[in-house]
């Protein structure tokens, strides 16, 4: 059965380093006033448009075989697919930062107001990326308490259209889940609206099992290289 959690924004606004670095900016000191204004009156918009929420559920292995599966387009190895099968416990989510903030973005960039439209989209994505990043800390905390499962546990999220899980394996995600319960749908192209949405699943185990040799046939594409971070 599917839970529902409302999130603070204040838990998920990036740092204003991590923004300005997006923007390929190293120091603070570096930026100039107005760029330093914008950024405030985007975040003052961002709280006033955002409203994060996921859904989850708990979910089996072989549920999540059949979900993985998708449409048949994965890749014949990937990460997911080696990882599975070590995990102590999985859970499909999807989060959203709601329409309207990536409504006011389509409005800002329909106005030519790019440089409103370009921060507050950094931030919206950014936003998103820690909502995720704070689920895989809680659920490694949850797992850790557990009298079973001590140090070295970790739960990571895995996402469809990366690392040889098709995008269209969203739509047995959504046939199972339901995101639509929180406002998110998929398009003809398996894209989530609204945009600033991510689902996935969270895969809780020995901390090890996170751990692949990055050579798939995907990799050499692959212009993030992010697993290399997250292991
Ligand atoms: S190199 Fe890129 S595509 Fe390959 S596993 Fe790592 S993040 Fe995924």
């Amino acid at each position: 059965m599917s839970k529902i959690i409302k999130f603070k924004i204040k838990d998920f606004l990036p740092e204003k380093d991590v923004v300005f670095k997006e923007f390929g900016i190293p120091e603070i000191d570096l930026v100039s006033e107005k760029i330093q204004h914008l950024y405030s009156e985007a975040i003052k918009v961002f709280r006033e448009t955002s409203k994060p929420i996921v859904i989850y559920s708990e979910i089996s292995e072989a549920e999540f075989q059949n979900i993985f599966k998708g449409e048949g387009n994965n890749s014949a190895e990937t990460p997911v697919k080696q990882i599975l099968s070590k995990a102590d416990n999985l859970i499909l989510f999807a989060l959203t930062m709601g329409k309207e903030v990536s409504e006011k973005i389509d409005i800002l960039f329909k106005e030519n107001d790019f440089a409103l439209g370009s921060m507050l989209d950094n931030i919206a994505s950014l936003a998103a990326d820690n909502a995720v990043r704070k689920l895989e800390t809680l659920n490694t905390e949850k797992h850790r308490n557990h009298r079973n499962h001590q140090k070295g546990t970790k739960t990571l999220a895995y996402s469809p259209g990366y690392c040889g899980w098709h995008i269209s394996g969203q739509k047995k995600l959504f046939e199972y889940l339901h995101p639509e319960k929180i406002g998110i749908t998929l398009n003809d192209s398996f894209l989530m609206i609204p945009l600033k949405s991510v689902s996935g699943v969270l895969i809780s185990g020995k901390r090890e099992i996170h751990k692949f040799k990055n050579d798939f046939s995907f990799c050499s594409l692959c212009r993030t290289k992010s697993c290399l971070a997250r292991m």
